[in-house]
């Protein structure tokens, strides 16, 4: 990456910091986009790059967006993200992530890390044993536990928001759903879905996963690669990014495109290709944030919640209806109008935060 200052100036990134510890072989980068809502926030991934520019252009880009991800969710966090070189199967990593603590806790705050891709809620624990910023922590160190059912429940209210624009009325009852990937979100999805009374088509490569749920709630199973050909309301992405692309946009029979993958749309021209098909897409980012919504709405309040950190994911709807407005408004895509929107409020906090309240000459 030539012209990293460049680069950085261009998207207003803050800070980018590099840690390395010889001894516990630690290498990584965090990075802080932007702290006009509050701290910045976003899981610690770990995985092997081909470069050490690839790992930091992979930092620079995850921390952005969870920027996008707060301000749209009406959440008080900036974006941040923290990426560690390594194998992520490697198995001695006390040090390893007690080190990264430390190096976290010399932000003072302005940075508080997670678990992502790569790492895990005991990688979280070790963290926490030398700091207090970080969030995605079991309910014994004072986290709100595992976060998926509240993803799923995020999810419900993004597509009821949707029905309500494509069919006049919120009711997931009768609905026709087909979710791909039937894993900690898909399976949460599968199982809310039919309690609300949809009819549930399931997919995913691992056997034993769909027949659980074909078991436990009558989830109508089916090939894979058949996901994006069944005949219904709303299609359900729970599994991989780039799954919204040429090939299978033609295929899809159904109104909305709703589900919790990250990246869904392969390219930006595919969210304007699915508004040209008349398929109503929620934006993955707005639909997906339940699970982070709830984790860190302890955050600043003095500990965990079930009823306030369900309220807020709830809001969902509301902010699915927001950025539908916004995409009407400007004429287009709703994944453009989901980045208006949280541009949108952004810039109007800056402005409410220019009253200073500790003036010092
Ligand atoms: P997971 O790994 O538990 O589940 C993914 C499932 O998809 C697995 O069961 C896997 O076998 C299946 N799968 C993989 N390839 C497939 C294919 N080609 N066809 C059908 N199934 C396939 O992951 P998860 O935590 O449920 O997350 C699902 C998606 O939602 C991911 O993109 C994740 O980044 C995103 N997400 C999850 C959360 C959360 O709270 N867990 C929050 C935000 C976003």
């Amino acid at each position: 990456m030539d012209g990293i200052f460049d680069y950085l100036s261009s998207y207003d990134y803050e800070n980018v910091f590099l840690c390395q510890d010889k001894a516990v072989g630690l290498r990584a980068v965090i990075v802080i986009h932007d702290t006009t809502l509050g701290p910045a926030t976003g899981g610690c991934r770990m995985w092997t790059y081909d470069s050490d520019w690839d790992a930091i252009e992979d930092a620079l880009r995850l921390a952005r967006g969870m920027t996008y991800k707060y301000a749209a969710a009406g959440v008080n966090l900036g974006g941040g993200k923290t990426v560690v070189i390594g194998d992520p199967k490697r198995r001695d990593r006390e040090a390893l992530f007690r080190t990264l603590g430390r190096f976290i806790n010399r932000l003072g705050g302005k940075y508080y890390t997670g678990e992502d891709v790569g790492t895990t809620l005991e990688d979280m624990e070790y963290i926490r044993m030398e700091t207090e910023y970080v969030v995605t922590l079991p309910t014994y160190l004072g986290g709100a536990g595992p976060i998926s059912p509240m993803t799923a429940f995020g999810v419900i209210q993004a597509m009821r928001a949707c029905c309500k624009e494509v069919y006049g009325s919120d009711q997931l009852r009768g609905k026709r759903v087909a979710v791909q990937g039937l894993g900690a979100v898909g399976y949460e999805l599968a199982k809310q879905l039919t309690e609300l009374g949809a009819t549930v088509w399931g997919t995913d490569i691992d056997e034993e996963k769909l027949e659980g749920v074909r078991r436990e709630f009558g989830v109508k199973g089916m090939d894979p690669k058949g996901i994006y050909d069944v005949e219904c309301d709303i299609f359900a992405p729970c599994a991989l990014g780039g799954i919204i692309n040429d090939e299978t946009i033609p295929r899809l029979k159904c109104k909305i495109v709703c589900g919790s993958a990250n990246n869904q749309l392969r390219e930006d021209k595919h969210g304007d290709l699915l508004t040209e098909r008349g398929i109503l897409y929620g934006p993955d980012y707005i639909v997906n944030a339940g699970g982070t919504i709830y984790d860190t709405d302890r955050l600043g309040v003095g500990g965990v919640s079930h009823e306030r950190g369900r309220a807020k994911v709830a809001r969902i709807y509301r902010t699915m209806e927001k950025v539908i407005d916004i995409s009407k408004r400007d004429g287009n895509p709703t994944y453009r109008a989901a980045d208006r929107m949280a541009e949108e409020r952004i810039r109007a906090i800056s402005e409410v935060r220019k009253y200073v309240d500790d003036l010092r000459p």
